[in-house]
């Protein structure tokens, strides 16, 4: 193996292979170590032994980047693709309320209507009386209380914020939501109420495109494929990352010096596999959840009121899913045979504060899809998966920036760039089309001798996550 190279990457994922893409699209020397036998990262699909496709959670394509949209049209050409109107709801008190939640109270009964109404309309006056002067939400929980109200709150948002999280949003920070939760428009609320109406047509992914064939996972597949196979090092673990003298070593025992890496390791190990550069204790700091998805193959067609549905929000404790997605509906491809099965694919979350009796979930969710039902006849499953994802979310918890941005500063110091979901931590630029940017992003400062300012995602993410970007 090469034992030299200007940029070196670590991992496939989005990150690895949009900075891969620039590289290769510059000309400059590089090379990619990957773990695993294949690219795609926590955005990689795969075929269950009955021949269902499933992501490793709900993955949907929605972009900020004109350039993400190109490379995807790249990816799989324009006939690759399906595109679908998002349609979301909250599965709550044994009944279906599109999302936004807050928009659709007609669908609650009087009593739960009334108590979100009032406790918006009390939001509403504090926030009126004192626009000026008004502090910054002490944590996330006291963000939802100062915006909704304790009725959407108590009845919604917060138990369903732990069921995503795992941990109590009054630990976790308030400045990372930007678009993602959609606060209130009282008159909508209204509207709504009084016209008996849905709302449907909130947020920024109002329509996402999936794959015809193989899952998310087919995106990265394809553009990994476009990369020259000589500069891409599967099945390379990296074991040790050398700061001073600027060198990976492999579990297998190679080194490699490079000008610049491009780490997308999650952060806490590459603290810990960096030899003291950063105090190890620094690593147990960074909070992150862990994920579970259970998949769900099924004989037959969705039931009537899962014909149209995308995915579906679970707040209530009776269930350890916090989501699912009729994932036959984003491909009905992602069956062996097509139109004749479907399938659910339900995530759950776990953490030290929330634990998940892993043992016990497959036969958990199959109860509570029962009990939702979702699942009509238990006898027509014909397929059940189980994937833990030891690290799924890195969590915006409280105090993250003073903690995580000296670390990344001081990788810097020693030419080692660390980006991506878990490299760079924030939750906020984290998904697939902010991953590829970092990549991107950081190879032109690289190669421009750039400052900061030319990683507008990893360090303006409020403003790129608020307009449409190149
Ligand atoms: C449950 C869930 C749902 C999601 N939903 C969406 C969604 O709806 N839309 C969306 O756009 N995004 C979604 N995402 C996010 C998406 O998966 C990430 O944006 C993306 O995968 C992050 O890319 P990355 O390259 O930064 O990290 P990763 O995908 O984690 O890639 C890192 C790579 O580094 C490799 N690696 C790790 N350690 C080593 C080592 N020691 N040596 C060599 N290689 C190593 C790994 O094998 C991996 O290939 C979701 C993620 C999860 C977990």
């Amino acid at each position: 193996m090469k034992d030299t190279t200007d940029y070196l990457i670590l991992g496939a994922g989005p990150t690895g292979l949009g900075a891969a893409l620039r590289l290769d699209e510059l000309g400059l020397d590089w090379m990619l170590l990957e773990a695993e036998d294949h690219a795609g990262g926590l955005a990689t699909s795969f075929v269950d032994d009955q021949g269902f496709t499933w992501d490793l959670g709900g993955h949907v394509q929605f972009s900020h980047y004109d350039r993400f949209d190109r490379y995807m049209d790249l990816a799989l050409g324009p006939d690759g693709w399906l595109t679908h109107q998002r349609e979301s709801w909250v599965w709550i008190r044994d009944r279906f309320v599109p999302y936004p939640f807050q928009n659709n109270l007609h669908r609650l009964d009087p009593a739960d209507r009334w108590a979100c109404v009032e406790g918006l309309w009390q939001a509403v006056q504090a926030l009126d009386g004192s626009v000026q002067g008004l502090d910054k939400p002490a944590n996330f929980a006291a963000w939802m209380e100062r915006t909704m109200g304790p009725g959407i709150c108590d009845l919604f948002l917060k138990p369903y914020n732990f069921k995503v999280w795992a941990y109590p949003p009054s630990t976790m920070d308030a400045n990372w939501m930007g678009e993602r939760v959609a606060v209130p428009d009282l008159k909508a609320v209204m509207r709504s109420i009084c016209l008996n109406q849905d709302d449907v047509g909130w947020g920024p992914n109002k329509v996402f495109r999936f794959p015809v064939r193989g899952g998310t996972g087919a995106v990265w597949k394809a553009l990994a494929a476009r990369l020259p196979a000589a500069r891409m090092r599967y099945g390379s673990r990296v074991a040790r990352v050398e700061p001073e003298g600027r060198a990976v070593h492999t579990e297998a025992g190679d080194t490699i010096r490079a000008r610049h890496i491009l780490s997308t390791i999650p952060l806490n190990h590459l603290i810990r596999m960096s030899g003291g550069w950063v105090e190890a204790a620094t690593a147990d700091r960074l909070v992150y959840s862990s994920t579970h998805v259970v998949g769900i193959g099924i004989e037959g067609q969705p039931p009537e009121a899962l014909r149209t549905k995308c995915w579906m929000y679970f707040p209530e404790a009776h269930s350890p899913y916090y989501r699912i997605t009729v994932f036959t509906n984003y491909s009905p491809n992602n069956a062996p045979r097509p139109g004749a099965q479907w399938s659910l694919m339900t995530e759950t979350s776990e953490s030290p504060a929330k634990p998940v009796d892993a043992e016990r979930l497959v036969a958990d969710t199959l109860a509570a899809l029962g009990k939702d039902r979702l699942l009509p006849d238990p006898d027509a499953v014909c397929s059940v998966v189980h994937r833990r994802l030891p690290q799924g979310y890195p969590t915006p918890f409280l105090g993250r920036d003073p903690v995580v941005d000296p670390v990344l500063r001081r990788f810097e110091e020693a030419g080692i760039w660390s980006r991506g979901r878990f490299g760079a931590w924030k939750y906020e630029v984290a998904n697939q089309d902010h991953s590829f940017a970092q990549g991107y992003e950081c190879v032109d400062r690289l190669a421009a001798g750039a400052g900061p300012e030319a990683e507008p995602t990893l360090h303006r993410p409020s403003w790129v996550n608020g307009r449409r970007n190149g």
